[in-house]
């Protein structure tokens, strides 16, 4: 699915000129690699403020306790995410209401955002998954209209855009992540959280690092220890700001080559019996995951396993139905699109670092699959 070897043998001297700066430097705290990638990071995507996190689960945690969001409080989100969407809710001291996903891009759909808001709701949380964004402005709409803040799960969608914005533009606050497997992958866990409000993102600072102000630590004369909020620890390194400085440049490239193995996945396997992925009009897809729909998903699966192809099964079962949330108390059929996706979905390797040679086997053996499968005896009904 990955190979994070071959993308650091691309960039090797790089990476150890980064790590001997900030080694050389000597200062592994509060140096100059955290606030410069935070603000590459902001010009890159287009915001005007950049946070980075230790991760992107911190990125949502603080992003909703900036928000206010906390006892009391409800999130409405999706029930067919990373569960770290979920449990970032729940560790701020909110409660979730999971609303269920459109069938072709399974993100948050509009249509059922409007009977899921209620009195105690304080944030919405929609997840553009794999790479593809939510249907932002028809989701902004209705926010607005209730003036209920966004905050968008990014983690899988660096990069991608709806109309004339990117992922992370729409809400009040985006977060990302820069886990391995990401579009822009950490060596270890780090994340970003963005926004266009300076105060929000002044009491983001805040909160990720113990409620101190940051200025204390760049101020060129000593100033007293000052805590203005009961805060976390929740901060990038300056190591790996500075391996993300480095990666950060090569970032579209890797995108493209996400794009260009998905359009090869597009092209050979148009006529077999799978759903493949689509992309909505106005919309930038990155292919974070690609994901087809099949009938026959878990024999498909077994057979891609036994021929050495990896795959993933993002995000099976879906949130609701996993012993953690169980007082919810929710049943199948409670999110009948999510629930259908999740029993038939397959992710096939488009990482950035495969070569196209390694996307055409792939495609071989899902071929083979189908082949086999109409050549052999139907099953006996008793089977
Ligand atoms: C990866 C991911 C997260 C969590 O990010 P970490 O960096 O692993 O903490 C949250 N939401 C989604 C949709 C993700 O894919």
């Amino acid at each position: 699915m990955y190979d994070h070897a071959a993308t650091y043998r691309e960039q090797r001297a790089a990476f150890h000129e980064a790590f001997e700066r900030v080694l050389s430097r000597g200062v592994l705290d509060w140096g100059p690699e955290v606030p410069a990638f935070e603000d590459e990071f902001a010009r890159w995507l287009g915001v005007e403020h950049a946070v980075a996190t230790n991760s992107g689960t911190a990125a949502l945690k603080v992003a909703l306790l900036a928000l206010g969001v906390g006892p009391g409080d409800e999130v409405v989100t999706v029930p067919n995410s990373d569960i770290a969407t979920t449990s970032a809710i729940h560790h701020v001291g909110a409660k979730v209401v999971w609303v269920d996903v459109e069938p072709d891009t399974f993100a948050m759909d509009p249509g059922r955002l409007d009977a899921a808001i209620g009195p105690a709701t304080k944030a919405i949380l929609p997840v553009h998954l794999y790479g593809h964004p939510a249907d932002m402005p028809a989701l902004r709409a209705i926010a607005d209209r209730h003036g209920i803040p966004i905050v968008e799960d990014a983690c899988l969608a660096l990069g991608s855009r709806v109309g004339d914005a990117p992922a992370g533009k729409w809400g009040t606050a985006a977060c990302f992540s820069f886990a391995p497997t990401k579009h822009l992958g950490a060596f270890g866990s780090a994340g970003m959280v963005v926004t266009d409000d300076g105060a929000l993102a002044d009491r983001m600072r805040l909160l990720i690092a113990y409620g101190q102000p940051r200025e204390r630590h760049y101020s060129a004369t000593p100033l007293p220890l000052r805590h203005l909020a009961d805060g976390l620890n929740e901060r990038l390194d300056e190591l790996h700001a500075a391996l993300l400085r480095v990666k950060l440049p090569h970032l579209e490239g890797r995108t493209d080559r996400r794009k260009a193995h998905a359009a090869r996945y597009a092209a050979a396997l148009a006529d077999l019996p799978l759903t493949l992925p689509s992309t909505r009009q106005g919309a930038v897809h990155t292919f974070r995951n690609y994901v087809v729909l099949s009938e026959r998903r878990d024999a498909l699966q077994r057979h891609l396993h036994a021929a050495g192809v990896a795959t993933g099964t993002p995000y099976a079962p879906p949130l609701h139905l996993q012993p953690a949330f169980g007082r919810y108390r929710l049943e199948r059929g409670a999110f009948p699109v999510a629930e259908r996706a999740a029993a038939r979905l397959l992710t096939l390797p488009v990482a950035p670092e495969l070569t196209p040679d390694q996307i055409d086997y792939a495609c071989e053996r899902v071929a083979a699959f189908f082949a086999e499968d109409a050549s052999s005896p139907s099953p006996s009904p008793t089977s």
